[in-house]
């Protein structure tokens, strides 16, 4: 188990020794998406860096319990309790129930993240799944003090919690310029003080995902939500809490105050937070209305692009840059990822060539260690990359005869890359993997159809070839045999 893993933690503010709490167990908790509208290209880049952290975790021994929720209840528009609830409108909008919207956008959710080839979390807990621990949770920090209920809808104190806890903690800004910042209460407001927020909302009579709760009918504020199943499945507190870096000031900041509220203690120990996904240096956001689908990137449909990129070369460009760094998305720099992405596809494609010669030229134990401290270091993965550009190099070399290792220098290099390319970056050729298995299996449905005309079933050999052509494959028969293509 590597032990000189360094992880950066908001907290604190620097780079710390990553200490688990219970070794080898870790318990990894991240924001995941709220599911009313499609995940954007700067949603998939902070589960792709989280996916990097799992994988790398598992790869340095740890034992890792992987929850992200779904937020599918709970989202206002506003930040803070204002607004129209976001599931029900989209509802409204696409004329669905607001559980088919969560249904559709989940799916699209785990579709999308299945092509980037990220790892399924342990866990996966949906807030409306969770609507009595959320209640539970809220009923304990009334309990305590530190929340209080008007017509149907409970608040936290913020502040009477800051009197003798710092609100402000993951992001050390101060209490007074956040007032200052935060709209006046007017007659209409129920709460007591301007930072407060909700726990727990009243439903208005039009609300459609309502519950019934000790303080009335109504649904769950967003922020409980994390805190509730983190604390569920993980306990009071677990190694790493993470999420976009979107989300410390508010959503994080609240998680805090309210496990603190009600267990006494600071959920997470490390709090790791990942750096936007710029378009010409502004956020990509729903809101900001400049958010790529990844469907657009694939396919190439759209105006600021010149082509399609495939999931593993999008993959690639983002973890080319390290996840505490913004990453400024345009399609030259994915043209550049593209092209690095190849290059070390086409290397790795030659290993299975290359020779073992009776001596060795190269130390991979030593590339081995430099690719180790590159991912101990904050997980690192631009460093990894460069460095794995020399592997690329050796290979090209190794392959033109110009380079010798031996047998075991070859098989160490093998490991190398299965480890470093394929576990823990999560690439795969996206080339020889998808058209290799659709040649082996259009192979052998044209064998299938040539046996069946061969013994005269032109039946079957017709219904072979009719339904190929339905799902958008032409087969062709000429004196050499039969070739197909896919319109
Ligand atoms: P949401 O579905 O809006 O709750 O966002 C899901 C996750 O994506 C959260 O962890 C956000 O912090 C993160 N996120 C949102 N926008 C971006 C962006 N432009 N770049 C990176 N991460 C983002
Ligand atoms: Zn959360």
């Amino acid at each position: 188990m590597s032990s000189n893993l360094v992880i950066y933690n908001t907290l604190s503010r620097k780079k710390e020794i990553f200490e688990p709490i219970n070794p080898p167990m870790v318990g990894l908790y991240v924001c995941g998406p709220t599911v009313y509208s499609d995940v954007h290209l700067g949603n998939c880049r902070t589960f792709v860096s989280f996916d990097l952290i799992y994988r790398y975790l598992l790869y340095s021994g740890y034992k890792v319990r992987y929850v992200r929720n779904i937020t599918d209840a709970g989202h206002l528009e506003g930040d803070r309790d204002e607004g129209d609830d976001k599931f029900a409108k989209k509802a409204k909008l696409e004329q669905l129930e607001p559980m088919e919207i969560v249904q559709k956008y989940t799916i699209g959710f785990h579709d999308v993240l299945r092509l980037f080839n990220t790892l399924p979390p342990s866990i996966e807990p949906t807030a409306t799944g969770h609507i009595s621990e959320q209640i539970e949770m809220v009923k304990q920090i009334i309990a305590n003090g530190y929340a209080y209920e008007v017509n149907g809808t409970v608040y936290f104190d913020v502040e009477k919690y800051s009197k003798n806890n710092d609100y402000t903690i993951l992001t050390n800004r101060q209490l007074e310029d956040m007032l200052n910042n935060t709209r006046e209460l007017g007659g209409q407001d129920e709460k007591k003080g301007r930072l407060d927020f909700a726990l727990w909302i009243k439903a208005k009579p039009e609300h459609i995902m309502r519950w019934p709760s000790p303080w009335g009918v109504g649904f769950p504020g967003w922020h409980i939500e994390c805190s509730a199943m983190s604390n569920k499945y993980l306990g009071h507190q677990f190694d790493i809490h993470g999420g976009g870096m979107d989300l410390a000031a508010t959503h994080h900041t609240n998680e805090i105050a309210q496990s603190q509220a009600c267990n006494h203690t600071n959920p997470a120990k490390y709090w790791m937070h990942t750096n936007m996904l710029t378009v010409n240096g502004a956020r990509m956001s729903k809101s900001a209305g400049n958010g790529f689908l990844p469907r657009e990137l694939f396919t190439g449909d759209h105006p600021l692009l010149t082509r399609g990129y495939s999931p593993m070369s999008v993959r690639f460009f983002m973890l080319q840059a390290h996840y505490r760094s913004t990453l400024d998305f345009s399609n030259e720099a994915l043209e550049a990822s593209d092209k690095g992405y190849r290059r070390l596809m086409n290397a790795i494609a030659l290993l299975p060539k290359l020779k073992a010669s009776a001596s060795s030229e190269v130390d991979f134990e030593e590339i081995k260690q430099r690719f180790i401290a590159a991912m101990n270091d904050d997980f690192n993965s631009p460093v990894l990359i460069a460095e794995l550009f020399e592997v690329v190099r050796i290979i090209n070399s190794v392959y033109d005869n110009k380079t010798k290792i031996d047998a075991k220098g070859l098989a160490q290099l093998n490991t190398l890359v299965n480890d470093f390319v394929f576990n823990i970056l999560g690439l795969k050729d996206d080339q020889t993997e998808n058209n290799g298995d659709l040649e082996k299996l259009m192979d052998f449905i044209i064998k299938l159809r040539q046996e069946a005309k061969a013994s005269k079933d032109y039946a079957t050999s017709d219904l072979i070839r009719n339904s190929l052509q339905e799902m958008g494959f032409q087969l062709k028969d000429s004196k050499e045999g039969t070739v197909w293509s896919k319109s």
